[in-house]
């Protein structure tokens, strides 16, 4: 195990963030000197669990985050300060709500099985004015913005600087584009182990929102920051693998390159479509993406029901090519941890079972939809989802009871919240009633 004051030493690191990640996805850390981070990574950094969302008690004892020493970052931004991804304990047992906890118990289920979930995320997101009311860029209002070479170019320093810092990381990233809405862009890298994704995936939404405040702006992963835009997704290409790593059995002779063992984990993705959501889009403004009419581009790009297509963009599952499968549902909203684990868990039931994902559909779901009756709609709100969510069985048994019931606590809180709130529109609609 790697000892983080010696790398600390080693780097010229003067200060650790000791993070963990709440059921929110909100990222929680104390800020621990290198003089004492020894202590940290022995006996864990201490927090007062209530004070985060992970529904505990303020009675309840310290929650000790003990750090992963093999996530440990130096940031490229910033080199005198690491990042560190931790596991909460309590009570001498790891607690069993915390994201990254229920991901490791999923990936150790997979293990047992035989097989490791390898993942890469797409995470999209819009650079956005510091006070948050519009995009940065007046001059990005093309009809259609994707690739738009000039209004990258805008934003060049911006971008550039964060690849560049994946790069020094060793993350492989490959491309960089303006996406489809005004001021969205898209950052992709190399696909690994679900688990490594996932602390990746934490860290991307840390390093960019960092950066863009760098250089004066704002950056959000909200999955529909604005109603005639198309949202930021965050799309999950994914495959199976042998445990160790080495041979993909999703990689099969069929049509479409998968395998028997693909088409099963695909059934457990379908059977499962609309529980997974109260996970994949897990909050209120997340059904504005989803199930939303044609944004000014032409097209959301986000699935409406829960159907799967060959390299087709509009069903919530495309098969891009070979070996591997892209779930197209998940939003910037996702918890990285979260997304992970509901996805691997959804897809072993399909192994279980076995199950048949049904016939594959190459129509265009936007203009075509309404002709397949037996397509099960998404959900057209969170509270829809967490219902679902709620009588899946198998889904909260395997992402845990401790995780499921806490979760649907925190998130049914958020609902009535919401419900609480007097919006505009209601206003609009019935003020002369
Ligand atoms: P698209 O926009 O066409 O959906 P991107 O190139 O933006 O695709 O993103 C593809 C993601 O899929 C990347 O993170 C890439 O590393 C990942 N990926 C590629 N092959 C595999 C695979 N076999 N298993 C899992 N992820 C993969
Ligand atoms: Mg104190
Ligand atoms: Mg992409
Ligand atoms: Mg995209
Ligand atoms: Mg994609």
């Amino acid at each position: 195990m790697t000892d983080l004051a010696q790398w600390a030493a080693d780097r010229g690191v003067k200060f650790f963030l000791c993070n963990f990640t709440d059921l929110f996805g909100v990222q929680r850390a104390k800020l621990v000197p290198s003089e004492a981070i020894a202590g940290a990574q022995e006996g864990g950094a201490g927090f007062a669990g209530f004070a985060a969302w992970l529904d505990m008690s303020p009675a309840d004892p310290d929650m000790l985050v003990m750090p992963d020493a093999e996530t440990a970052i130096q940031l490229p931004w910033k080199p005198e300060l690491a990042w560190v991804a931790g596991d909460p304990w309590m009570d001498g047992q790891p607690v069993a709500q915390a994201p990254r906890n229920v991901l490791k118990s999923l990936v150790k289920k997979a293990m047992d099985q035989g097989f490791m979930l390898k993942s890469g995320v797409e995470p999209e997101f819009h650079l956005i004015d510091a006070d948050g009311t519009d995009i940065s860029d007046n001059r990005d209002s093309q009809e259609k913005p994707c690739y738009d070479q000039s209004a990258l170019m805008r934003r060049y320093d911006v971008i550039a600087e964060i690849c560049s810092a994946m790069i020094q990381l060793g993350w492989k990233p490959y491309q960089n584009d303006h996406e489809d809405a005004n001021g969205q862009f898209e950052i992709n890298w190399d696909f690994g182990p679900c688990l490594e994704t996932a602390d990746r995936h934490a860290f991307f939404k840390f390093m960019v929102k960092e950066i863009a405040e760098k250089h004066g702006f704002r950056a959000t992963f909200m999955p529909k920051p604005f109603s005639h835009l198309t949202g930021n997704g965050c799309h999950v290409h994914h495959s199976l693998w042998t445990a160790d790593g080495q041979t993909c059995v999703f990689d099969g002779e069929d049509e479409m390159g998968l395998s028997a063992v693909a088409y099963h984990f695909l059934g457990g993705l379908m059977a499962h479509g609309q529980a997974i959501c109260a996970i994949t889009n897990p909050t209120v403004n997340s059904y504005k993406r989803i199930n939303a009419p044609a944004t000014l581009s032409g097209a959301t790009w986000s699935p409406q029901s829960v159907t799967y297509g060959g390299n087709n963009r509009t069903h919530m599952v495309r098969i891009p090519g070979g070996g591997r499968l892209e779930l197209r549902l998940a939003d910037g909203a996702a918890n990285p941890y979260l997304l992970q684990a509901v996805l691997l868990a959804a897809g072993l039931d399909g192994l279980e079972r076995p199950l048949d994902p049904g016939k594959r559909l190459d129509i265009d779901m936007y203009s075509e939809g309404h002709k397949v009756r037996s397509a099960k709609n998404l959900p057209l709100n969170m509270l829809d989802a967490l219902r679902v969510f709620e009588k899946d069985k198998y889904l909260t048994a395997a992402l845990g009871s401790e995780f499921s019931l806490a979760y649907l606590k925190l998130r049914m809180r958020e609902w009535t919240q919401f419900c609480q709130h007097l919006t505009q529109w209601e206003r609009d609609a019935t003020l002369d009633c």
